[in-house]
């Protein structure tokens, strides 16, 4: 009796599923050819997309082209050392990754937060784990009841579910409505975000001594990030390492002039 239950209730579920794959197929955000499932893009834009891959720089994961050893810094990396320990990112802010990322902000795709983070996941599973406490780069409350929701939230709630590490979207906040990052010069951009966060006091006990992942979905000059990581490290924090989506070189980013931050 029960197996035939099930049997009916499963009948209604599969048919509502047909009729919104009928209603809503779903599409290739890059191309817009129909997709199977919700991985936000098609076999053959996946395949197009750069990722990074190893061999990296230890300190801001851009990849070299041949191996110089796993504790190689980049030429950039020894010029100016973050203040954060490594970046880890999964794409070059381009093509299709690009696409992904412009959906899932401000088309409000914001289904493509799951593949989009379990890439992240992968990319930088050397430092995330169950002791690490992932923190999305914050957006002022303003900006916030503006668009709705945090992309960088999304993403992390997925890497935390991923790693098991712990989701912590309250323990950095914005405290100062900062302008739009885009167009600035990299000094201006750093004044800009200059004091803008700040750790929750409440929540200052769970952060002293910690590992911390803060996440973006795009990272530029590394101002914000850079601010982020100042604070939390002044706060208490043992170590913060960055993980995001795309990285977007300055000078590609002026050639295609788009409002990312
Ligand atoms: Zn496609």
């Amino acid at each position: 009796m029960l197996a035939i239950g099930n049997k009916l209730t499963s009948v209604p579920k599969a048919a509502t599923r047909l009729v919104l794959d009928f209603l809503l197929p779903l599409r290739c955000t890059s191309c817009d050819a129909k997709v199977g499932t919700a991985e936000g893009l098609c076999a053959s834009c996946w395949q197009k997309t750069s990722f990074t891959e190893k061999p990296w720089c230890q300190r801001l994961g851009t990849p070299f082209a041949y191996d110089v050893g796993e504790e190689a810094w980049s030429p950039q990396a020894i010029a100016s050392p973050p203040v954060f320990d490594r970046l880890r990112f999964v794409a070059f802010y381009d093509g299709p990754a690009r696409d992904l990322i412009l959906a899932l902000k401000f088309s409000g795709r914001r289904e493509l937060a799951m593949p989009m983070g379990r890439w992240m996941s992968r990319t930088g599973s050397e430092f995330l784990g169950k002791q690490s406490l992932i923190i999305p780069v914050p957006l002022h409350r303003g900006r916030l009841l503006s668009r709705r929701f945090n992309q960088s939230a999304d993403l992390a709630r997925v890497v935390a579910r991923e790693c098991g590490g712990r989701f912590q979207p309250d323990l950095l906040r914005r405290h100062k409505r900062t302008r739009q990052q885009v167009g600035l010069s990299a000094g201006d951009r750093q004044k800009n975000v200059r004091s803008a966060f700040e750790v929750s006091k409440n929540q200052s006990g769970n952060l002293f001594g910690r590992h911390v992942v803060l996440i973006d979905d795009v990272i530029t000059t590394g101002s914000t990030i850079s601010a982020c990581s100042k604070t939390l490290l002044a706060a208490g924090a043992a170590s913060v390492d960055v993980l995001t989506f795309a990285y977007a070189d300055p000078k590609n980013q002026l050639q295609h002039g788009d409002g990312i931050f």
